[in-house]
């Protein structure tokens, strides 16, 4: 039998890509979104639609998932993984860092949910996978606002899970910790992208992007039964 839909948002680079790969090689049909476009046509993985999305944009979103369900069947699986981070103190950090942060990390994933939840509802089978981050759990100096964007996430799908528990419609939270990606390239402050980076020297490197892919694999694959309510994954040698 032919295995069924996923979509993953951000599978351009880092933990979206090694998703993608992983789930291609279970064998299912992807739909992968993200707006480096080349960067997903470059992956060239067979049974999958690549489209540009910006998370952001409901209706990008919403037609991408329609397109591909035209193509290979109903969304099993959405992983809702698209983020951005940029560090800043809360004194001097331009609003307009706090607005993307917010519309990628949050209404990012809100637009992800509207996009596949009646469907999944209709059908009383599937799994919405939401990428928060241990950021999600504690808040941090300097990353203030990115943990509240990941505390909305963390919020948002407890929430979410009670609501169509009814529904046999599984919602989790993944949380890692570091893992070595472009997501520290993008915080402007060069200051704050130094500490960073001497931090997760450290600790002796962030986690492969792969080791997450095994664990929202891992959580997908447990029985529609069974839902892995949340899965924190780190470096062992990450204290906070
Ligand atoms: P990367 O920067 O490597 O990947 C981020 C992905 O998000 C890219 O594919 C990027 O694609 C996509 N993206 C960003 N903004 C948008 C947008 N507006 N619309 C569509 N896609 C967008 O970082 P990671 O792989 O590390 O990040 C993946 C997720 O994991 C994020 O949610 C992040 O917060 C979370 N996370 C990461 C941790 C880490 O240590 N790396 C730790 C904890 C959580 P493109 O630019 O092509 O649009």
């Amino acid at each position: 039998m032919s295995k069924p839909l996923i979509a993953i948002s951000g599978a351009s680079s880092g933990i979206g890509k090694a998703t993608a790969h992983l789930f291609s090689q279970a064998g299912h049909p992807l739909l992968l979104m993200a707006r480096r476009l080349e960067l997903l046509e470059e992956l060239n993985l067979p049974n999958t639609l690549c489209r540009f999305v910006d998370v952001s944009n409901t209706f990008e979103f919403k037609n991408a998932v329609q397109a591909a369900e035209e193509q290979f069947g109903s969304v099993d699986c959405l992983i809702n993984n698209a983020g951005v981070m940029l560090l800043g103190n809360m004194d001097t950090q331009s609003p307009d860092e706090w607005k993307q942060m917010l519309d990628t990390n949050v209404m990012g994933v809100l637009n992800g949910i509207h996009a596949v939840l009646p469907g999944m509802i209709q059908r009383k089978q599937g799994t919405i996978i939401n990428i928060s981050s241990i950021a999600g759990k504690k808040a941090a100096p300097v990353y203030t606002v990115y943990c509240g964007t990941k505390f909305a996430v963390h919020g948002i799908t407890e929430g979410l899970r009670q609501e169509v528990a009814e529904h046999n419609v599984r919602v989790i939270a993944i949380a890692p910790g570091f893992v070595e990606t472009e997501l520290f390239n993008h915080t402007t402050s060069e200051d704050f992208k130094a500490n960073s980076s001497e931090w997760r020297k450290q600790m002796g490197g962030g986690l492969d992007p792969e080791v997450i892919a095994k664990a929202i694999l891992f959580a997908y694959k447990q029985p529609q039964t069974v839902c892995m309510r949340e899965v924190t994954v780190a470096p062992t040698r990450q204290e906070l």
